[in-house]
């Protein structure tokens, strides 16, 4: 392809996107392929002789689209949204076009100083203390790695960077029953034992109880543990329930515990300060995370980790071999001493373009939106009949199952919920996901992509309904 080729194309794939966003509800919202459709169509080998562009787009038409389950497809209120918005889109493009690799402050400086600069106004935005750094990182799960292993180089004073942890104590680390798995892969990757993970007890809103927190804290430190940290969820996955922050901070303080809070999805309700609530008490912790690429309109990925001390952080994972000295040193921020990759792309561009072509207010707006008609959702099916409720709705996400008058037994329950969510994604109108709360089988939506409207929600809720009753006959 030359250059002249590449214009034509790339205005070609320009019409393509718009195109396709613009009849994405024509689209079944989740794929409907069966395990192997896909692969049998992919040739064995790889072309020997460059193809033509038009037949390459010819595949991407006929074998990957039908592949594909559409998440920016206004009907897809499973697990959490990956939005994506027409500014990210179109930073993503420049971003592809620099390719650019942005380790260092040197390798692109703008990519830096932009990094922080944004890092700054989320921080603002979402009414942390502006004590925190912020740094981009890949996924939230990459985020609470950094966090636990900052956590574990400032307890064992960098020891264990040096010399493993051979012959180390015995750390435990604290989370929810309902906290994210995450938490769990982390433990076992910072090479801390997921036999050490303490998962503890949850209240009937599926939040951690604190009580319970402190007894464990005091049983392991009775058996020559020594308790290293605290992940507290703000808005799990499965209910989006709200650990008491203000609570288990007090707890961290008193046992010098470091305290991480993972706000992967919930984070974007920050915007809104009526739901600042949530993190009452942020101020003590260690670090936070949230990701943009969940509910902020970002297009993934695009993970937002804050951490209260910046040179704990950079300790646990600077290196600095020859080839990557440069004579600004430290007066810089060079990002790759801040997580784990070297290579990093450039994901504050989108970031960036997102928050100043939606602003503040336009951002809040569409929050305040999702959450509302979740609210509203959720007086619908409190009122109806034969549904009920599973969880709060402190944000946008519900869980709930159907209930017909007079079946009471959660085996027969569990059983009806599941043919129920398998007929309501085989309507290829809309996509939602489950979880399981105290063994109940919930159905569980989400409101929050990005070009959703009141009606699409209650659309959802009349097939849903619909659905339901064809069932009972
Ligand atoms: C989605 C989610 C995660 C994982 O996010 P990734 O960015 O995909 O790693 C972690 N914690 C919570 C509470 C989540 O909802």
């Amino acid at each position: 392809m030359n250059i002249k080729e590449f214009r034509k194309h790339a205005h070609e794939a320009a019409d393509w996107m718009a195109d396709y966003l613009d009849h994405i509800e024509q689209y079944p919202v989740k794929s409907e392929v069966t395990p192997g459709d896909i692969i049998k169509k992919l040739p064995e080998t790889p072309p020997q002789k460059g193809e033509s562009m038009k037949s390459i787009m010819e595949d991407f038409k006929h074998i990957i689209l039908p592949g594909m389950t559409h998440w920016q497809h206004p009907g897809f209120f499973a697990y959490f949204n990956a939005n994506n918005s027409y500014p990210s889109i179109l930073a993503e493009m420049l971003t592809a076009t620099m390719g650019a690799q942005c380790m260092s402050w040197v390798t692109s400086p703008a990519a830096t100083e932009l990094e922080e600069r944004v890092m700054q106004w989320t921080a603002k935005m979402i009414g942390l203390p502006t004590t925190f750094s912020g740094v981009i990182q890949d996924t939230a799960s990459s985020a609470t790695l950094c966090s636990l292993l900052t956590a574990r180089e400032k307890q064992s004073d960098y020891r264990i960077n040096d010399q493993g942890l051979y012959g180390m104590k015995k750390f435990t680390v604290y989370c929810s029953q309902e906290a994210h798995s995450s938490i769990e892969k982390d433990v076992k990757i910072a090479g801390l034992g997921k036999d050490n993970l303490r998962k503890i007890e949850v209240d009937k809103d599926f939040a951690m109880i604190p009580r319970a927190l402190e007894e464990k804290i005091q049983s392991d430190l009775k058996n020559n543990r020594v308790p290293l940290a605290v992940v507290a969820a703000v808005g799990t996955t499965g209910s989006t329930a709200i650990d008491p922050l203000k609570d288990i901070t007090e707890i961290c303080l008193r046992h010098n515990l470091w305290l991480h809070v993972d706000a992967a999805y919930a984070g974007t309700a920050l915007l809104l300060p009526e739901t600042r609530w949530m993190i009452r008490g942020i101020e003590m912790a260690d670090s936070f995370v949230f990701n943009p690429h969940k509910w902020m309109f970002t297009n993934f990925d695009c993970s937002a980790y804050y951490v209260k001390n910046k040179e704990a952080l950079i300790r646990t994972f600077e290196i600095l071999p020859e080839y990557l000295k440069t004579k600004e040193g430290q007066q810089v921020n060079n990002y790759r001493d801040w997580g784990i990759q070297l290579g990093r792309r450039f994901r504050a561009l989108k970031l960036w373009f997102v928050i100043r072509n939606f602003g503040v207010k336009g951002l809040q707006q569409k929050i305040r939106d999702h959450i509302q008609w979740a609210q509203e959702l959720k007086k619908e099916i409190e009122d109806a009949d034969d549904f009920e409720m599973l969880a709060p709705t402190p944000l946008a996400t519900l869980c709930f199952r159907y209930k017909p008058k007079g079946i009471d037994d959660t085996t027969t329950l569990n059983k009806l919920n599941a043919d129920l969510l398998d007929r309501l994604n085989q309507s290829n109108q809309i996509y939602i996901t489950h979880t399981k709360l105290d063994g109940k089988y919930s159905l569980r939506l989400v409101i929050g992509q990005t070009n959703l409207t009141r009606k699409h929600v209650s659309d959802a809720w009349k097939l849903i309904c619909k659905t339901s009753k064809k069932y009972g006959d």
